[in-house]
């Protein structure tokens, strides 16, 4: 049996969240714009440590937008950004990573000339140094065999779905502190999408924190304590996944207004300057199109 290696690039053991429920990361008030488009409206949430967030809402709610603004990729316009205990509002992407903070889209995140196992060696000897290569292999063959048998094929000719895995296994034996998974299972069929959660599962289980954007929000919410729903950049609902049963379909199309969560939810930031969910003052198209869509 292989022990688990800790932290992210060596980044382990500095500040950290300072007790148990302090959240792992923190968005406060969060704007961020596209040129001169504005995306995202004064949103704020947290993830917890050892949870999974779900973020759901329609297209062009700005889902990926919060995902690209947590990694980096993105910057704020106002706001701030706290991951585990640093604050993080305008670090360049490869810093927030070193972190403990990786980021998974449907986009296939590997180098798809190189072997799995080159794949795997080239992220543990980056994080753990050329000694920690071997244990971390055996770690993620044990963890995922189907990537032991295909060590030495191409990952660019491996499946949708057995790419995502190999994306998965560096997250988990590098015990990533938060994964961002954007629209992880998109294109892949339905039993692979089980596969791929099923994967996730795993990795939250072994402690990695998850921040999810998906188009399966069930399955999204199979995992999720909490959920927030954005309409056009506002938040309209953050909360527990129980406390927003049954309302969670027509709050993300916008058939009920925002609303405040249940008892010991926290109230959705800045609500009241919203009118009906769907309404709000930036997109003029249907619900489900933001403005970026909507301006032909
Ligand atoms: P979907 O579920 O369709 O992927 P989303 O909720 O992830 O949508 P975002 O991709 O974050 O939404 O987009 C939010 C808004 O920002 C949309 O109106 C979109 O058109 C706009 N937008 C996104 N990326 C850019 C960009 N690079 N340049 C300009 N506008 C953008």
């Amino acid at each position: 049996m292989v022990g688990p290696t800790s932290g992210a690039d060596g980044a382990s053991g500095t500040t950290g969240p300072s007790a148990v429920t302090d959240p792992l990361l923190e968005l406060e008030g969060v704007c961020a714009a596209y040129g001169p488009y504005e995306a995202l409206f004064d949103v704020s949430l947290r993830v917890r440590p050892g949870r999974a967030l779900a973020l759901v809402g329609a297209n062009g709610a700005g889902k990926s937008t919060v995902a690209r603004v947590v990694s980096g990729l993105v910057p704020t316009t106002r706001g701030t950004i706290c991951f585990d205990g640093h604050d993080v509002t305008g670090r360049p992407a490869f810093e927030i990573a070193r972190l403990g903070l990786s980021q998974l889209t449907e986009g296939r995140s590997v180098f798809s000339s190189l072997s799995v196992e080159e794949n795997l060696t080239l992220s543990f000897r980056r994080a753990l140094g050329r000694r920690g290569v071997p244990g971390a292999l055996a770690l993620a063959y044990e963890a995922f065999p189907l990537l032991g048998e295909r060590r030495g094929q191409s990952a660019g000719t491996l499946s949708g779905g057995e790419q995502r895995m190999l994306a998965l296994a560096r997250v988990l034996v590098l015990r990533q502190k938060l994964l961002v998974v954007d629209e992880l299972s998109f294109g892949l069929a339905p039993v692979v999408v089980d596969e791929v959660y099923e994967a996730l599962q795993r990795v939250l289980t072994a402690g990695t924190s998850l921040l999810l954007i998906e188009q399966h929000v069930d399955r999204a919410l199979v995992l999720a304590d909490d959920v927030v729903v954005l309409s056009k950049g506002h938040v309209v609902y953050d909360g527990s996944v129980a406390g927003v049963e049954g309302r969670l379909g027509d709050l993300v199309l916008g058939r009920v207004e925002a609303v405040d969560g249940a008892a010991g939810h926290r109230p959705v930031q800045g609500h009241g300057e919203l009118g009906p969910v769907g309404q709000g003052p930036v997109g003029q198209g249907p619900v489900g199109q933001g403005p970026g869509d909507s301006s032909a």
